[in-house]
């Protein structure tokens, strides 16, 4: 990556990276506690930290403002914190009928939540543009904020999104293919403006602040009304060539087999998927049923429910075991949008994963299931577009000017 070997290139910016990175880690943390974890020396680390400082960057906390725990014998130390206010970061993910925008401050602490119904599923490039600015206008409205206050806005998309590039393959909310969006918003926006695959950011929200913080290889494997993956390798997001990897509904799992909303067929999404597995019951007769219904309706013993989410619990079950075959990761992450159970998601199913996985002797995938609301998609995104705001503000890029 550029912003990688940029740092690696001035120590000066590396060492005001790891330093930041080190205050962001602790919560609250003194000099020289970072000089012992950073291996920084503890001049430089004065000196950085005066610079961060003096930009707003960090703030002092006064010894008596720490818990009573923090303290130790003698002389309490001066601990320093990031600074909330110093930064306002909007995350937005474009969902088929909203565009929710979560605003936080520069420590990820919730400023607001704002939800902006859509006219359309599929826009055209400028109306989604001028829609996703407005709405974080009004969200910056409705919390006392400004859109000129944001320095940065990260935006989630469902499709083939090449985040490095701002560019979109295809996506549903867009009524054409192969649109350069993030430019289309960045002249509209006062501030830089990043894109991404929605599932991508989710998996940078688990890097950053969950499961996968210090977890060099992890999946996150997203499950809602389509199927998606981020995927981090050596602590990096792997996007693929193209920027499209991590399209895991989009595996084939049956040939020639259901349409997907893709246009192929076969798709383990249109198995398994929200749309995928309603679209299936109705076929074989259970019309208008909810995932939460169908798991009801199998509980209850309905034959077409056992036969729908059997089959789809297959089909999941393999392709995960594959993932954990090719890949060799640590730890997935199963991200389900559901209140509280999920058809796809049972002990049956990990059971099947780790019997269709090679083993070998050391200890397995660890798969973590997390039933979240549909805030986590607004959430992953405002943890990208910290990080990238983040960067920028250890480069000493001006506010406002763009990426
Ligand atoms: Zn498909």
């Amino acid at each position: 990556m550029r912003e990688a070997t940029d740092t690696a290139n001035d120590p000066r910016r590396w060492g005001r990276g790891r330093v930041l990175r080190a205050i962001r880690q602790a919560g609250a943390i003194a000099r020289v506690d970072i000089a012992r974890q950073t291996g920084i020396s503890a001049a430089t680390v004065t000196a950085l930290t005066a610079e961060l400082l003096s930009e707003g960057l960090i703030e002092r906390i006064h010894p008596e403002d720490r818990a009573p725990d923090a303290g130790r014998r003698g002389r309490p130390r001066e601990a320093l914190r990031l600074r909330g206010e110093a930064r306002l970061v909007a995350g937005v993910k474009v969902s088929h009928r909203v565009i929710t925008v979560l605003l936080v401050d520069f420590t990820g602490a919730e400023i607001g939540l704002h939800e902006a119904p859509r006219a359309e599923i599929a826009s055209a490039p400028a109306v989604l543009a001028d829609a996703i600015v407005a709405a974080t206008t009004a969200a910056c409205a409705r919390h006392g904020r400004r859109l000129e206050d944001v320095s940065g806005i990260c935006v989630g998309l469902a499709g083939q999104v090449d985040g490095a590039r701002g560019h979109v393959h295809w996506s549903s909310a867009l009524d054409r293919r192969n649109v350069d969006l993030a430019p289309a918003l960045a002249a509209r926006a006062p501030c830089p403006v990043f894109l991404e695959n929605d599932a991508n950011l989710v998996a940078k929200a688990e890097q950053l602040f969950g499961r996968g913080r210090g977890v060099d290889n992890f999946l996150v494997v997203t499950v809602q009304h389509g199927i998606g993956m981020g995927v981090i390798l050596g602590g990096e997001l792997h996007r693929g060539a193209r920027g499209c990897s991590g399209e895991l509904g989009h595996s084939k799992v049956v040939s020639d087999g259901a349409l997907c909303q893709c246009g192929q067929r076969g798709c383990l999404e249109a198995y398994a998927g929200g749309y995928g597995l309603r679209m299936r019951a109705a076929e074989a007769g259970l019309k208008d049923m909810s995932v939460e219904d169908l798991r009801q309706a199998e509980a209850a013993g309905d034959p077409v429910a056992i036969e729908v989410l059997s089959e789809a619990r297959q089909h999941f079950a393999r392709v995960l075991a594959n993932l954990v075959t090719v890949f060799d990761p640590e730890l997935i992450v199963l991200a389900v949008e559901a209140e509280e159970g999920h058809p796809l998601c049972t002990p049956e199913v990990l059971e099947q994963v780790r019997q269709l996985s090679l083993s070998v002797d050391a200890p397995p995938t660890e798969i973590d299931v997390q039933f979240r609301d549909d805030r986590m998609w607004a959430e992953g995104a405002t943890a990208y577009g910290i990080e990238r705001v983040e960067a920028l503000a250890v480069e000493r890029r001006p506010l406002g000017q763009s990426a």
